[in-house]
């Protein structure tokens, strides 16, 4: 084995899901997800537009709650469970304290906009975790230096490119210390000249150890990153397994459709 092909994991499990159901109104987006993220994990979650792959994210940080089945992080249940037949549901407290440990960075950088690229990375250690400013700018600065930003911590985001935008929102995700990071299709608004500099930062981190669940197209980056992949259609688990065999070599008719496409 060589040293690329060492497993990065620890084999704890990070985000569990077993038959996760989740609806709007009458029409049912997640359709019974099962998947394992062990600790220190690159998991890449592929699939059509619509297939339910934002949903499913969104799931896991609490912006949506579950329906059916059980989802857990970090052996903590999110949301919803059944117990007994019954929905359990989690107490505002223990939800705030799970999505602290939980970064997320989504399509649109969402950086807050009258705020400069320092200020966005220590806002939430200081309003949330109660940092002192001083203790806070310290690593929001290293923080950035992190992302090949340091100087342009003054600026504000409408003085930054979309893909400086986005390593600031990786930075700010960062600055809250969390055990797993949610990408949601980081890239995908960018323009293509910038999406090898955010990419790098995602593959510094995953260098790291940091657990994270990235929704992407980019395929080069699930083959030579990612530790898993699961192919999602339709509100399911088509297909899953390492990166280089879903992609080089599907089992199934729906994820070669689907590669064909993107690849
Ligand atoms: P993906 O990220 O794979 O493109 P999504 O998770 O965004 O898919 O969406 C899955 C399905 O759920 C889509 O049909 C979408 O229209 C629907 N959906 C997503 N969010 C909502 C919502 N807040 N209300 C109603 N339907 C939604
Ligand atoms: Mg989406």
């Amino acid at each position: 084995m060589t040293d690329l092909e060492k497993p990065r994991t620890s084999g704890r499990p990070m985000v569990m899901a077993e038959g996760v159901r989740k609806s709007y109104g009458t029409v049912e987006v997640l359709k019974g997800i099962d998947l394992e993220v062990k600790q220190g994990e690159v998991f890449c979650l592929i699939g059509p537009s619509g297939s339910g792959k934002s949903t499913f994210l969104r799931c896991i940080n609490h912006l949506e709650k579950i329906n059916g089945g059980l989802l857990s992080v970090d052996g903590e249940l999110v949301g919803y469970r059944m117990k007994g037949g019954k929905l359990h549901e989690l107490k505002d407290r223990e939800v705030a304290l799970q999505r602290r440990d939980i970064g997320m960075v989504f399509q649109r950088f969402n950086l807050f906009p009258h705020m400069t690229a320092l200020e966005n990375v220590i806002e939430a250690p200081v309003q949330v975790k109660k940092e002192s400013r001083a203790d806070a700018k310290e690593r929001a600065m290293a923080l950035l230096e992190r992302v090949g930003l340091a100087d342009k911590a003054g600026n504000y985001p409408t003085q930054l490119s979309g893909g400086q935008q986005q390593r600031v929102a990786i930075a700010r995700a960062l600055a809250m210390k969390p055990k797993l990071m949610l990408f949601d299709e980081p890239t995908s608004a960018l323009d293509p000249e910038l999406v090898g500099d955010v990419l790098d930062v995602m593959r510094g981190l995953a260098e790291e150890g940091m657990t994270m669940i990235v929704v992407t197209h980019e395929m080069g980056f699930a083959r030579e990153v990612g530790d898993a992949l699961v192919f999602m259609d339709g509100g399911v688990v088509v297909e899953s397994g390492h990166p280089r065999d879903v992609l080089t070599d599907p089992r199934h008719e729906r994820t070669r459709a689907f590669l064909s496409k993107v690849l």
